[in-house]
């Protein structure tokens, strides 16, 4: 088995370390954040991730996993160094390459210093637009090693697809998995390590060069925040049509397996670490080419609209936003993760309080990051309930199973005027229209008027 070293330790990082520490491999995962390392090694996962914790605990106990913020030693001790560090967006929405290229280099001095005739291989799971691994990583990891790639070491592109919430179950059962060397002895290597992981349970490889790799994630993220804000867009006609319903279209057109049924659920939009920030990356990338991917910025801009819209249904119900109470459920950028980044959440809030109006949040995980980002600008509550006390406007914003459990009572008892806006359609139109004003995405009215 070949020993495995990781460095960055992030939701990508700190997952894909602990899936292979629990089949057996030696793993050693180095962060640079010390504290971050500090926590991890006690057992205790910076972020939330389903399963994590109880893996990570055992991982650590078993002895497969150690962690270490010192790179150096992570490489030194293994066969394959996985690059997982993050690519943030610059203000321009270009990725920021810097920590790529500085754990390249570090790669690169560790490899100086390693002894033994087997070539180490390089694999960049960070997410990077095409050309980053042969024009910056190479080069790095060349002039800090001394060595020649395809020579002295060894490089792949191995794009990571795991989604925050699903991560280790993505990642023990991804649907494809991307090995793109800079020659076959690279490639060949990498895939043995994924058919000796997941053996039986063998995910389709895709065997490629390292751009078209890199490409591969980025068209995959594209297409999936298209078909959301596509969906979102029959979703805003809808609401333009009495009685049209987007779920129901979306359940038809489901059906058709061109199509198929996931990723059509119309809501406030997509946030999260890796759709905006990778959307505008490949835009960035696209012009620098010379060719504006028009289709990739309607998307984008088609997202940013769901959130202005909401907030136009909260003033059209309330009159003026100025000095109204907005119940706000859910924070967090998807459910089952505490996550806040690029989170449409705080989107509507930030106009919301623009508009005048006083928030309330509740999010069974994500209170705490809130509250290190919008700090007093709004008040937190500790359940559902508690958040809807005297709210003259409640907005459902991420669709936790939690909140499914929620009656049209909870809200009539609660607040002083029953006014809910479904952003992610978890109600039922017909139960909550009989007892409270009720407005959803994609719901257009007055549907109890429409026989079905
Ligand atoms: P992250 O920013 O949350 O974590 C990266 C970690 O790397 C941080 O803890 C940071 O301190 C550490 N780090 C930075 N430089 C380092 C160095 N030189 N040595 C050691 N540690 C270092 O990132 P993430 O969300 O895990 O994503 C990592 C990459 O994977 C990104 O390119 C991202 O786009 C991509 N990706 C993310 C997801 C996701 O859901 N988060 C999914 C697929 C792909």
């Amino acid at each position: 088995m070949y020993k495995l070293s990781f460095i960055g330790l992030g939701s990508v990082g700190l997952c894909t370390a602990v899936c292979f520490a629990s089949k057996g491999y030696e793993v050693t995962a180095s962060e640079i954040d010390r504290a971050k390392a500090t926590r991890i090694r006690r057992g205790n996962p910076p972020f939330y991730e389903p399963s994590l914790n109880k893996m990570l605990v055992k991982a650590l106990e078993n002895g497969n996993l150690k962690i270490t913020s010192n790179n150096e030693e992570a490489i030194l001790k293994s066969d394959i160094t996985f690059i997982t560090v993050g690519t943030p967006s610059k203000t321009d929405g270009s990725i920021s390459l810097s920590y790529v290229s500085k754990a390249s280099k570090e790669v690169g001095r560790a490899l100086k210093k390693k002894v033994g005739s087997a070539a180490h291989l390089v694999v960049v799971k960070s997410t990077v637009t095409p050309g980053t691994t042969l024009n910056i990583v190479r080069p790095a990891i060349e002039r800090s090693s001394g060595q020649k790639c395809c020579e002295g070491f060894l490089l792949c592109s191995n794009p990571e697809f795991l989604r925050e919430g699903n991560a280790i179950r993505g990642t023990l059962n991804p649907d494809y998995v991307v090995v793109g060397g800079c020659n076959e002895r690279s490639t060949d290597m990498l895939e043995h390590l994924y058919r000796e992981f997941y053996s039986e349970n063998l995910p389709p490889i895709i065997r490629t060069n390292i751009p078209t790799a890199e490409l591969i994630k980025y068209a995959n993220n594209a297409f999936l925040a298209t078909k959301v804000s596509f969906i979102n867009t029959i979703a805003n006609i809808c609401e333009r049509i009495p009685g049209a319903d987007v779920r129901k279209v979306a359940e038809a057109i489901g059906k058709d397996h061109r199509i198929n049924p996931y990723f059509l659920d119309a809501g406030l939009g997509w946030g999260g670490s890796c759709f905006p920030k990778d959307l505008k990356a490949l835009i960035s990338f696209s012009k620098g080419l010379g060719y504006d991917p028009e289709l990739i910025q309607a998307t984008l801009r088609a997202n940013e609209d769901q959130v202005r819209f909401t907030i136009q249904k909260a003033k059209k119900e309330l009159g003026t936003l100025r000095g109204k109470s907005i119940a706000i459920l859910g924070l967090a950028f998807k459910p089952n993760t505490d996550d806040l980044r690029e989170a449409r959440s705080l989107e509507l809030i930030r106009g919301l309080l623009k508009q005048g109006a006083a928030v309330k949040a509740y999010d069974p995980m994500a209170n705490e990051n809130a509250r290190r980002i919008l700090k007093r600008k709004i008040g937190y509550a500790s359940s559902a309930v508690e958040c809807l006390k005297n709210a003259d406007c409640a907005i459902l914003v991420t669709e936790w199973e939690e909140f499914k459990k929620l009656n049209p009572e909870d809200f009539t008892r609660n607040m002083r005027k029953p006014v809910l806006i479904d952003g992610r359609r978890i109600f039922d139109p017909e139960k909550y229209s009989e007892k409270l004003r009720y407005v959803a995405v994609g719901l257009g009215e007055p549907a109890a008027l429409i026989a079905p």
